[in-house]
């Protein structure tokens, strides 16, 4: 089985991937962040992103917090207050959904990454690497970070690039087969304002073409959490 989650939106690309995954019947779980849905500065239209992202929580979408402003790990004491932030986003959706409240599941923004540091000591600089700072942050209340079996890169891809992609993540999915695992899949469908900008037409494509194979194949989907 494979799980399909996408990371930052909602996005100019949203309302196309939501056709493609409402024509293959599947189900996805969208990890939002709250300002491309408060603020939307990828379109400058704020109505437009909250209504994508209540059509993917109504067509059985799971949505989740992905904190509401993509800050750096570098930037972790402020991680518990922005992922409040961002998770009041998401509930708010949900109910205007109509949806039953309960948990929100989290993604951080980045995964979960090892920090450097160059740390004194009497003979020398020496070179350390910790534990993402974050992880502290979520035990102190009592929040997971959903991770993923693999990711792709697709914030780097160009238009033309969802073929290449789709090859990539049917690899995976064969691969995560052979070790007996189900393979979650960690795609885009937006942005946070840096240089990789907020278009992900190869994604969408990808996943068109990943849908099409995995259908041919019978392998089936389902949703993380559950
Ligand atoms: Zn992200």
């Amino acid at each position: 089985m494979f799980a399909l989650t996408f990371d930052d939106g909602p996005g100019p690309v949203t309302s196309d991937l939501l056709d493609v995954l409402q024509k293959a019947g599947v189900r996805a779980t969208f990890f939002l962040l709250g300002r491309n849905v408060e603020e939307a500065p990828w379109c400058g239209d704020p109505a437009k992103a909250r209504s994508l992202a209540l059509r993917a929580a109504r067509e059985g979408h799971v949505l989740g917090n992905h904190t509401y402003s993509h800050f750096r790990p570098d930037r972790w004491h402020e991680l518990a207050s922005d992922l409040r932030k961002g998770e009041a986003v998401v509930r708010a959706l949900r109910g205007e959904a109509g949806l039953p409240d309960g948990p929100v599941p989290f993604r951080l923004p980045y995964g979960v990454r090892l920090i450097e540091q160059t740390l004194p000591s009497p003979s020398g600089n020496i070179n350390a690497v910790s534990l993402d700072p974050r992880l502290p942050v979520l035990a102190s209340i009592g929040r997971a970070h959903l991770h993923w079996t693999s990711d792709f890169d697709d914030w780097t891809l160009r238009p033309g690039d969802g073929d290449a992609l789709a090859k990539k993540m049917i690899a995976h999915i064969e691969q995560c087969i052979a070790l007996g695992m189900d393979a979650v899949l960690d795609l885009h469908d937006s942005g946070t304002g840096s240089p990789s900008g907020y278009d992900r037409r190869a994604t969408v494509e990808g996943v068109r073409q990943l849908l099409d194979e995995a259908k041919r194949r019978k392998w089936k989907s389902y949703t993380i959490p559950t």
